[in-house]
């Protein structure tokens, strides 16, 4: 299904017009328009899923065939020296746009830019209380 309102669909749908770095029958991989690095590149499904948990399963394991594909060719023909992927699910995650969309984010020696976190440090106890809220 297309989501009339949402602009990930008309793009991966060839509504509007965009730079395409690789399409097949369920996706559509383009530039991102405001990009990290040099081929910073969106994967889009071209069937609306808001995010990782509307997607279907098949078009997830699909998903990231693609961005071994696209993830590769940006490698090579760019010259990358490492590679991001980069997925957000819900704003407070950072998703701004809620078509579901993998980043694949070529990094280059010194391109100054930092994909991370703050990270800290539970006691063996406090993992174990997570384990338990898990499983
Ligand atoms: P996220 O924050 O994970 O939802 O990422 C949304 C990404 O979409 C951002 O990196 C934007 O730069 C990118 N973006 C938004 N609108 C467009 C557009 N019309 N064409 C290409 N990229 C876009
Ligand atoms: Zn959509």
């Amino acid at each position: 299904m297309k989501d009339p309102n949402c602009i990930f669909c008309k793009i991966a749908n060839g509504e509007i017009p965009t730079n395409t770095v690789y399409e097949d029958d369920h996706f559509r991989a383009i530039l991102d328009a405001g990009p990290a690095t040099k081929g910073h590149t969106l994967i889009l499904p071209k069937e609306h899923a808001a995010n990782l948990f509307e997607l279907p399963e098949d078009m997830a394991a699909e998903a990231m065939k693609v961005a071994k594909k696209v993830g590769e060719m940006l490698k090579e023909k760019l010259h990358a020296d490492g590679l991001n992927l980069v997925q957000n699910n819900g704003e407070v995650a950072g998703q701004t746009v809620h078509h579901f969309h993998i980043h694949v984010i070529p990094r280059f020696e010194g391109d100054g830019q930092k994909i991370g976190w703050n990270p800290k440090s539970p006691t063996a106890e406090e993992q174990e209380a997570i384990l338990k809220e898990i499983l």
